[in-house]
This record gives structure tokens, sequence and C-alpha cells, in this order.
């Protein structure tokens, strides 16, 4: 069985592999609320799928989740720090115990 392409043009696929992100993120942010982790970590892992497949960087939703255990931050778990030496925010997933860090703009 052949499969049909709906799809022929790259830009057009790009457009549409960013709105199944953010449809995937609401989803993610929604089942956050209701304390469906798993529907939350697969949707992060799709989102991460769709990004890899067609070139779309996730810079926006970055932060959301841990980079190691795709599981998003949680207020009760996570736990942030600063570094005054390496200017830096810390941030501990609360899952894993991955420790990862941000630089602080200068003020
Ligand atoms: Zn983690």
């Amino acid at each position: 069985m052949k499969r049909n392409r709906i799809v022929k043009n790259k830009k057009e696929q790009a457009v549409i592999a960013r709105a199944r992100i953010e449809i995937l993120y609401d989803l993610a942010l929604d089942s956050l609320k209701k304390k469906d982790f798993i529907l939350t970590k697969n949707s992060i892992i799709m989102m991460k799928k769709i990004s890899k497949k067609n070139k779309i960087s996730l810079k926006k939703y970055n932060w959301f989740f841990c980079k190691k255990c795709l599981v998003p931050y949680d207020a009760d778990t996570t736990k942030y720090s600063t570094n005054r030496h390496t200017k830096t925010l810390n941030i501990l997933c609360g899952n894993c115990g991955y420790t990862r860090k941000k630089p602080l703009n200068k003020v």
C-alpha cells in the first residue's frame, strides 16, 4: 500500500510541525495540571521527535522541562538557587537530581 503524502512543500511541513508542537505543549501543560505525568512526558517526547525531524528549535520551551529525564519542572520538587560567583541560576530537577545552569543577564 502506498502512503498518500498530503504535504509536498517543506515550508508547509514546518508550519504544521510548529503547530503540532504548540498543541503538544498545551496538552503537556493541561495534563500537568491534572497530574497525569505519563501523558506529559509522552507529549514532551513527541515534541522532541517533531523538532528533530523538522529541524525546529525548542528554545522557547527549553526551560519548561528537564533535559535528562524529560519531566517538566514542578514548583514543589524543583529547587532553584543562584550562584554569585558563576552568575548562574541553578535548577535542580526533583525527579532525577540533574542540575542545569542558566546564565543570568547582567543588571
Ligand atoms: Zn530530571
